[in-house]
């Protein structure tokens, strides 16, 4: 279905392309929004203001525009639930800039009641997300065997060597490294791995490097291969900040 957002226009700008006005609020059927002492108030139904709306600050409710984005291109659809509230984001395929990228459409700390969006991407569109999330993907691989290995940094290819909470023995690439300022020998590491991610922290893992690194040009390339395919990854979040630190 693609990707749809309310935006806002200036005064007298026209309608950009792929915008519909939308009158009908079905939620509610409000044409006017009463001010709150306005005798009116529970009027809900009409459509113009009274001349007792003159005496208060009571306006008519203009249109909401809809722009329609990244028709053909959404990918996946994932929310991210907090305590109190959620954001809902979508993977997209950018054609202007022929990368994947992650985009909030909505949220529950505003009103975003008319967003939306759906998994549409066309066999074209997938085709090319996946040749970008493999290029991607060898990139990576490629620097974490060339890389210096004496440092902990984003790409690492490490193994979980201790802890509790991950299994020993998980093998992942360092997608992400949380500052602890009181313990800066001890950071807390989020583990990108075949599968999903994992956290631990520093002191449980075993660098690899690429001696030890005992995988093999087919196994790595069967990997790339089965993360490029892999429909509930988010991997491409990490690929900017891998390729380009
Ligand atoms: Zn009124």
């Amino acid at each position: 279905m693609s990707v749809k957002i309310q935006i806002s226009l200036d005064l007298g700008q026209s309608l950009p392309p792929n915008t519909i006005e939308y009158w009908d609020y079905p939620w509610n059927g409000h044409f006017i929004q009463h001010d709150w002492n306005c005798p009116n108030r529970k009027l809900s139904d009409s459509k113009e203001l009274s001349s007792e709306c003159s005496l208060y600050d009571c306006h008519i409710r203009g249109p909401a525009y809809i722009q329609t984005t990244y028709q053909g291109c959404v990918l996946e659809t994932r929310e991210r639930n907090y305590y109190d509230d959620s954001d809902f984001y979508a993977l997209v395929w950018d054609e202007s800039t022929q990368s994947i990228k992650e985009i909030e459409y909505g949220t529950t700390r505003a009103w975003t009641y008319f967003n939306s969006a759906k998994e549409d991407a066309s066999p074209e569109i997938l085709t090319k997300a996946f040749a970008y999330r493999y290029e991607s993907l060898l990139k990576i691989s490629d620097f974490c065997e060339q890389s210096d290995m004496s440092k902990l940094q984003i790409g690492r290819h490490v193994k979980v060597i201790k802890g509790r909470k991950v299994p020993i023995g998980t093998e992942g690439f360092i997608c992400q490294i949380y500052n602890n300022l009181y313990d800066k020998l001890n950071q807390k590491i989020k583990l990108q791995t075949e599968t999903t991610h994992v956290f631990t922290y520093e002191r449980n893992l075993e660098f690899l490097d690429s001696s030890k690194f005992s995988w093999s040009q087919e196994k790595k390339f069967n990997w790339v291969y089965r993360m490029s395919n892999s429909s509930t990854s988010w991997v491409c979040n990490y690929i900017p900040s891998l390729i380009y630190m």
